[in-house]
């Protein structure tokens, strides 16, 4: 049994990609990003499958994203692109949940995307069940409607460009999750609405929504 197993327990950092998916970028009508946009999630913020996503009382648009994420196997800082998928331990699918509502002038991003139940994932995948990061489908149901389908060879910047460019500013450390971007497809999830989704052939999640 891999420690990594229980990377929700100890990983100290969930790193997020934005506007990372040809899809997304032409869906959500923004301009190419030109480097990664990236952004924190709070480690607290993790929920795993048994568990409720609850909308905070108030919020009035929380968006559900379906992404990969890749979890770090070893310590790093600056690592090449060359370099970038020795530090990678594993795998897991995540729910980058996002108050819309919250990203207003003068409103912070880190309500928005760090709220209590704001990333519910999968358990650990291996990293040897996923050869190639850079070609992998994902989908995303609710109640039982496909929103979100894309495969990650689609990707703006790809999973070791990525985790090369977040360690030029961070070190990354066992245990710590990045969430490499959303395909379009995104909406509003609502109380009681149920999202299964998950990565073709490897893992799938099934998450309810309630409210606070
Ligand atoms: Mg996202």
């Amino acid at each position: 049994m891999s420690s990594l197993e229980n990377f929700v327990q100890y990983g100290r950092k969930v790193i997020g990609a934005g506007a990372n998916y040809h899809s997304f970028v032409k869906y959500t009508g923004r301009s190419l990003p030109t480097e990664p946009e990236i952004f924190l999630k709070a480690p607290s913020a993790y929920i795993t499958e048994g568990n409720k996503i609850v909308i905070p009382k108030g919020f009035t648009n929380v968006n559900e994203e379906i992404e990969l994420g890749v979890i770090i196997g070893k310590k790093c800082k600056h690592v090449s692109e060359a370099e970038a998928m020795n530090y990678v331990g594993g795998y897991c699918t995540v729910l980058d949940m996002a108050a819309i509502c919250q990203i207003k002038p003068n409103k912070s991003w880190a309500i928005a995307k760090a709220f209590d139940t704001a990333c519910p994932v999968s358990k650990f995948i291996p990293k040897e069940k996923i050869p190639d990061p850079n070609n992998v489908d994902l989908w995303l149901n609710v109640n039982g409607e496909q929103w979100q389908k894309d495969n990650t060879k689609n990707l703006v910047f790809n999973v070791p460009q990525l985790i090369s460019y977040i360690s030029k500013y961070f070190t990354l450390e066992v245990g710590d999750l990045i969430l490499i971007g959303t395909p379009a497809g995104v909406g509003a999830v609502k109380k009681d609405d149920v999202i299964e989704a998950g990565l073709k052939g490897i893992v799938t999640i099934k998450f309810e929504v309630d409210e606070e």
